[in-house]
C-alpha cells in the first residue's frame, strides 16, 4: 500500500513515526497489536459517536447480514433511513444515499451545477470536502498536514471553475457575488470546520452566505459529513439557525460503516436521475448492512440525545486543557464546538487557514506523542479536530487533562 496506509493521515507522517496498528476496540477505548489501551479521540475520524461496539448498532448489523449483504434493488430499511434523516436534518427533503463523504459532496456540486446551469462554485480553503477534483484546491485535513493543497493529477480544467475564498471572510464572499452575478452554482462549506483543526464559523458570516446566495440563485451547501449528527441531531444548521439548500452526510449517518448521502429542498434534487437528468448511482449505495448500522445509530441519538452531555464534556475538556497549557506557559487556543476540539499551539485565534498555519506543528508532534506514551490517541495532526464519544465519562476527561497536562510540563 503507498505509504503503508489505505488513507493518508493515518500515516503519522505529520507527527514522525510509526502509526499505532489497532487490533479492537471497545466503548472509549482502542488496543493496538501489542495488546496497548488508548482512549480514542478520533472515532474512526467522526463516526463512533456512540462509542465503538454499541450493542444496539451491533446488533442491527447481525440482523441485517442474517437476511444477505447486498441485494442492487430497493429496501424498506433504506426508506426508514431516508426517513430518519429527512426528519432530523432541516434542509433535507429528500435524500439519496451513496457509500462515503466524497461521494456525497461530489454529487452534491453536480446536481448545483446541473440544477442551476451554472459552473462556478466557492469553496474556503482549509475546508476539505474529500478528494472531489474540483474541490480538492486549498484543502484542508491531509491536504494541509502535508502540505500538498492541490494534488498533482488535478487538471488545471478541474479547478478553473473553483474560487477559494478565507473561512470566515464576509466581505470576499460579497464582492465574489458581486463580480459574478448570475455564474456562482454554489458556496460549499464546512458549517464548522474540522479539517484545519476547529474553527467555529461567525454567526454573520453564516448568515451572510445564506442571505448571498438566495439573493444570487446560487446553492448553498453545508458539508456536514463531520458535524451532522455531532453538533446537534440536525447538525451545524440545527445548532446554528441557518439553513442550506442542500447538505451532505457522511461518517455518523453510516454508523462506523462505508455510507454517506446528500440531500436538500425537493425542487433540487428532483434533478437527480431518474427524476431528473443529473447522472448519480452506485452498486453498494444503500447497502442493507450499513443502512442497518446507520439507521440504528440514528435511532439512539433520536431517542436519547447526548447532546447537552457532549457539550458539558466539550467544556469541561476545552477548559481542562487550556488551563493545563496556561500553567506551563504554552501558547495556544483551544477551540471546540460541542464534541469537535483543537489545541492550537498559536498565540492567535484560528478563524481561517492562513492563522491556522501559523500553529506550532514541532510542539504539537511533542504534545501527541507525549499523550500516546500515556494511552491517550488524538488526532495526529495540529489540522484535525478531535471527537469523543458519549461513552467518554467525566473521569476520562479529566484522566485525559491530567495527562496533558503532564506532556505540556515537559
Ligand atoms: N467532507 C468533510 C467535511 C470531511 O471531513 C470528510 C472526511 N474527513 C469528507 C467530506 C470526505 O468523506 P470520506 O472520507 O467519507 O470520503
Amino acid at each position: 500500500m503507498p505509504g503503508g496506509v489505505n488513507s493518508p493521515a493515518r500515516a503519522f507522517g505529520a507527527v514522525g513515526g510509526s502509526p499505532l496498528f489497532i487490533d479492537r476496540a471497545e466503548g472509549p477505548y482502542l488496543y493496538d497489536i501489542d495488546g496497548n489501551r488508548y482512549v480514542d479521540y478520533i472515532g474512526s475520524w467522526g463516526p463512533m459517536i456512540l462509542g465503538h461496539r454499541p450493542p444496539q448498532v451491533i446488533e442491527a448489523i447481525e440482523r441485517a447480514i442474517a437476511k444477505g449483504t447486498s441485494f442492487g434493488a430497493p429496501t424498506e430499511a433504506e426508506s426508514q433511513l431516508a426517513e430518519q434523516i429527512i426528519d432530523a436534518v432541516p434542509s433535507i427533503e429528500k435524500v439519496r444515499l451513496v457509500n462515503s463523504g466524497t461521494e456525497a459532496t461530489m454529487s452534491a456540486v453536480r446536481v448545483a451545477r446541473g440544477a442551476t446551469g451554472r459552473n462556478k462554485i466557492i469553496k474556503f480553503s482549509g475546508n476539505y470536502h474529500g478528494h472531489v477534483d474540483s474541490l480538492l484546491v486549498s484543502a484542508g485535513s491531509a491536504a494541509a498536514t502535508l502540505g500538498v493543497p492541490d494534488s498533482p493529477g488535478v487538471t488545471p480544467g478541474a479547478g478553473q471553475d473553483t474560487i477559494v475564498l478565507n473561512y470566515n471572510d464576509v466581505s470576499a464572499v460579497q464582492n465574489v457575488f458581486d463580480q459574478h452575478p448570475g455564474e456562482i452554482a454554489a458556496v460549499i462549506l464546512e458549517p464548522v470546520v474540522g479539517n484545519m483543526g476547529c474553527v467555529p464559523p461567525t454567526q454573520t458570516f453564516l448568515e451572510t452566505l445564506r442571505a448571498t446566495t438566495l439573493k444570487d440563485g446560487a446553492i448553498l451547501i453545508f458539508d456536514e459529513v463531520m458535524t451532522g449528527f455531532r453538533l446537534a441531531l440536525g447538525g451545524a444548521q440545527e445548532r446554528f439557525g441557518v439553513v442550506p439548500d442542500m447538505t451532505t452526510l457522511g461518517k455518523i449517518v453510516g454508523g462506523g460503516l462505508p455510507l454517506g448521502a446528500y440531500g436538500g429542498r425537493a425542487d433540487i434534487m428532483d434533478n437527480v436521475l431518474p427524476a431528473g437528468k443529473v447522472f448519480q448511482a452506485g452498486t453498494l449505495s444503500g447497502n442493507p448492512v450499513a443502512v442497518a448500522a446507520g439507521s440504528a445509530t440514528l435511532s439512539c441519538l433520536a431517542e436519547d440525545p447526548p447532546y447537552e452531555y457532549l457539550d458539558q464534556m466539550g467544556d469541561r475538556l476545552a477548559t481542562g486543557l487550556s488551563a493545563a497549557a496556561s500553567k506551563h506557559g504554552v501558547p495556544h487556543q483551544v477551540q471546540h464546538v460541542g464534541s469537535m476540539l483543537t489545541l492550537f499551539f498559536n498565540e492567535h485565534p484560528v478563524s481561517n487557514w492562513p492563522q491556522a498555519d501559523q500553529s506550532d506543528r514541532d510542539a504539537f508532534g511533542r504534545y501527541f506523542w507525549g499523550l500516546i506514551e500515556k494511552g491517550i490517541y488524538m488526532p495526529c495532526s495540529q489540522f484535525e479536530a478531535l471527537f469523543f464519544s458519549t461513552l467518554h465519562t467525566p473521569a476520562i476527561i479529566d484522566q485525559t487533562v491530567a495527562a496533558a497536562e503532564e506532556v505540556l510540563g515537559n
